[in-house]
């Protein structure tokens, strides 16, 4: 049957069983995610903005990264060292917008280096307006039995931790008009069985969000949170899933297939613009018709 323009503008077919090591390259993936390189078009949104947005080698934070460049903002992305592939394409892609891109290598479970990534970049880029908090770690496990201390506390420590530690930096950085966004997800709010971990740093992440939004809201600082529901990533494909959930992945939608990374690049750029300036401690669901609530 066929689906409409929407549905069928994207990828929409099945993927092939495919498995990397994490965190995984994005260059190396069938089809290779779309994060909108040949067609996010800007539009002004983010002239002279600074921002910071972690995980931006690749998914969602690389459209976040390739949309705010278009949109006129200087960035700064930060991603684990063994990305240095896809991080590298991503610098190209921006400078070639005439925007600055500074590269922050480095890993999230170590304690201090979220503190240091947002030193570096707003010491390299003069200022910080923008702070994208969108890394994360997925490990599938079916049976609370066999969850690790170790994936517990990586999981912990990347997708919570680090993200608490940037924001206490980041304040000493953003000031009035300042907005902060969160790669929560579904999961925080519909956890799934294999994900009982990861579904709780995401519902962590929604709590944070709305808790800080209470607290910062004096200061005129927003945040918000951005919960995707199936969105083609490396992240899915590095132990995210089973091998098996793989070539349907997102097919259960209402849209019948996964997202790309590109489809939720322009409401990343909505809530940082300052068109955005009554909107703050909201889950912005970009799930393919799945309800957050
Ligand atoms: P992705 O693999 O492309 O991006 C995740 C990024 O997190 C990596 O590129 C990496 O740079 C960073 N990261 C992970 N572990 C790290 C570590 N130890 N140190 C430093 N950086 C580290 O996948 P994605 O799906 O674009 O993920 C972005 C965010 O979206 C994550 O927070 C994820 O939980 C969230 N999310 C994804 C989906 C989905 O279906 N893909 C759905 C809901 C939420
Ligand atoms: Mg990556």
């Amino acid at each position: 049957m066929q689906g409409s323009k929407q549905t069928n503008h994207y990828y929409s077919g099945k993927f092939e069983k495919q498995l990397q090591e994490y965190p995984g390259l994005q260059s190396k993936m069938t089809p290779v995610p779309d994060t909108g390189e040949k067609t996010y078009q800007g539009s002004d949104k983010l002239v002279h903005k600074k921002a910071l947005i972690t995980g931006g080698d690749s998914g969602i934070g690389r459209a976040a990264t390739i949309a705010y460049a278009r949109e006129g903002a200087d960035v700064a992305i930060s991603y684990h060292p063994d990305e240095e592939q896809d991080a590298q394409e991503v610098k190209a892609i921006v400078e070639k917008e005439g925007c600055t891109c500074v590269l922050l290598p480095g890993d999230l479970r170590e304690e201090g280096f979220a503190k240091h990534m947002v030193k570096s970049a707003a010491n390299a880029l003069g200022g910080l307006d923008l702070l994208v908090l969108n890394a994360g770690v997925q490990q599938y496990e079916f049976d609370i039995q066999n969850l690790t201390s170790e994936q517990l506390r990586d999981t912990f420590e990347v997708n919570v931790f680090s993200v608490v530690y940037a924001i206490q930096e980041a304040l000493n950085y953003l000031g009035e008009g300042g907005s902060i966004i969160l790669t929560s997800s579904i999961q925080g709010v519909k956890p799934s069985a294999h994900l009982v971990d990861y579904a709780m740093t995401k519902s962590c992440e929604i709590s944070l969000t709305k808790s800080l939004a209470a607290q910062l809201g004096k200061k005129g600082i927003r945040i918000n949170a951005v919960a995707p529901g199936p969105i083609w990533t490396a992240l899915q494909i590095c132990g995210g899933q089973p091998q098996d959930s793989i070539p349907e992945f997102g097919h259960n939608q209402p849209l019948q297939r996964a997202g790309q990374p590109a489809e939720l690049a322009s409401v990343y750029v909505l809530l940082a613009s300052d068109e955005a300036s009554y909107i703050t401690g909201q889950v912005y669901g970009i799930t393919g018709g799945a309800p957050i609530n």
